[in-house]
């Protein structure tokens, strides 16, 4: 008889935690498992699926345009949003059940409710009033939109997770924020007819990505009619009487829209979770510190996924839990790999993107071979859409490794699947010009890229 209640009490039914509570209840490990909002976690609930639902309902308008150069005549055309809402309600609800049957039928105790630490070994179920004891815990709360207080008028504002569940399309809509949601939502809502615009605090969008990337992005979305207003922020919001809001803007301007959408950051689920009284240690932003293992301060206790803070993305955490299975269970201990995480943001068009941009490769290398090219893609030539397509490689002259790819265009997110593998393999520009071309294709591109467009040496482009 174990002095435990059970070997692993997972808090948290995200992405992170039913991965570790299902892997380890198919080892036959005792489980169980808390959640007390719905299973699935912010990607399948709030975040990457629906968001993906929402891109695709975005583009129809774009191909009914350019059904017309294929000889097309495409009728009268109007968009519902309450049937967009409830259709996408009820796949989540389906994908909900299913992350909830494989925790089911791999022998996980499902428990509907908030689970807090009050002590190292021990868990109270809130809903149930009572409290277990676990010989690991493994704590995969996630983390939620940052809100941002300081902002006047602040309570006007909604995040990602309301815009999923607004009662009417607004006309107008401003998005505050430079990122991968701010960008994402910002196409989303262009693309259903709203009226949008960008805010953003710096120089250009999407920090930390290939300025190609960030630069070619920024053109179309403005090509578009998406007003991206960077070097600015909100000052303040004020409610009008007929519902509407006034944001004043840091450059003087003011906008009026009907909903203003912060996308500043995630912050970390961590408070009220009993962590103090567990002695697990929290970061500066209140993530969770883990090492390399995933471990917290506390040695029976692991974090995965949003709540530490690493990469915030939906394979990593998954990826983290499980690394700790490995670790915990099959005596294999086993560190997270976040070198080359291939990433796609699924704006208009898409970004595909794995390993450095040419600014972090010029750092690191002393010279580095930038194969660049750009193009209409195939599709647009009888559509007539003037949107151009970049590609772009990023080589270590030294090793010939490509240590880079960054794709912009159509299905960028598909092709950073694929060339992640070969960026992820340290292949060389050689085997990359080794291999036949797909054709017709985009992709092609990235294998018949076979000079140089230039160099970049010591750091500077020559
Ligand atoms: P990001 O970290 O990507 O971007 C946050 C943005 O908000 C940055 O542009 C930042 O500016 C800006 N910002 C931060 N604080 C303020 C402030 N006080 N006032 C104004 N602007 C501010 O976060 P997101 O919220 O977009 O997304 C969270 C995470 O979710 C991402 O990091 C990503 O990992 C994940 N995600 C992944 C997706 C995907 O894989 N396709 C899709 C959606 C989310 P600055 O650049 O100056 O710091």
């Amino acid at each position: 008889m174990s002095e435990f209640d059970y070997d692993l009490f997972v808090i948290g039914g995200g992405s992170g935690g039913v991965r570790a509570g299902r892997l380890a209840a198919a080892m036959g490990k005792r489980v169980a498992i808390a959640e007390e909002y719905r299973f699935g976690g912010t990607c399948v609930i709030r975040g990457c699926v629906p968001k993906k639902l929402f891109v695709y309902a975005s583009q129809f308008p774009e191909h009914f345009e350019d059904a017309a150069g294929y000889g097309w005549t495409v009728g009268e055309t109007r968009f519902d949003w309450p049937t967009l809402i409830a259709n996408k309600d009820r796949e989540i609800a389906r994908l909900e059940g299913l992350y909830r049957r494989g925790l089911e039928n791999a022998g996980a105790h499902i428990l509907e409710s908030r689970a807090v630490l009050e002590g190292p070994h021990s868990v109270r179920i809130v809903a149930e009033g009572r409290t277990v004891t676990a010989r690991h815990i493994l704590i995969a709360t996630g983390g939620r939109p940052s809100p941002h207080p300081a902002l006047p008028g602040a309570e006007h504002t909604i995040a990602s997770n309301e815009a999923f569940h607004l009662e009417a399309l607004p006309r107008a809509i401003a998005i505050a924020g430079g990122g991968y949601i701010a960008v994402e939502f910002a196409n989303i809502f262009h693309g259903l007819g709203v009226e949008t615009t960008l805010v953003y605090r710096g120089k250009e969008i999407l920090g930390r990505f290939d300025m190609d990337m960030r630069r070619g992005l920024h053109a179309a979305m403005e090509a578009k009619g998406i007003r991206i207003l960077t070097q600015a922020i909100a000052h303040g919001v004020e409610k009008r009487p007929d519902g509407r809001l006034d944001i004043a803007l840091s450059n003087d301007e003011r906008l009026t829209v009907d909903q203003f959408m912060l996308a500043i950051g995630r912050t970390p689920n961590t408070e009220g979770l009993g962590l103090d009284t567990a002695g697990v240690e929290t970061g500066p932003g209140g993530e969770i510190v883990v090492d390399d293992y995933s471990r917290t301060s506390v040695r029976h206790i692991y974090a995965v996924g949003d709540v530490t803070n690493r990469v915030q993305l939906t394979p990593v955490a998954i990826h983290e839990a499980m690394c700790f299975i490995d670790t915990v269970y099959r005596d294999r201990p086993a560190k997270p790999d976040f070198d080359a995480i291939a990433t796609a943001v699924f704006s208009q068009p898409e970004i595909g993107t794995v390993g450095l941009s040419e600014d972090e490769a010029g750092k690191r290398f002393d010279e580095v071979e930038i194969y660049r090219a750009e193009f209409r893609p195939m599709r647009h030539t009888l559509s007539g859409r003037q949107e151009r397509t970049i590609m772009k490689l990023v080589v270590d002259a030294a090793t010939r490794r490509v240590v880079g790819a960054h794709v912009l265009g159509p299905d960028a997110g598909e092709m950073a699947q694929l060339i992640g593998i070969a960026v992820k393999a340290k292949l060389t520009k050689d085997d990359f010009d080794a291999t036949m071309a797909v054709h017709p294709s985009a992709a092609e591109e990235l294998v018949t890229m076979y000079a140089p467009s230039y160099l970049v040496r010591n750091g500077e482009r020559v």
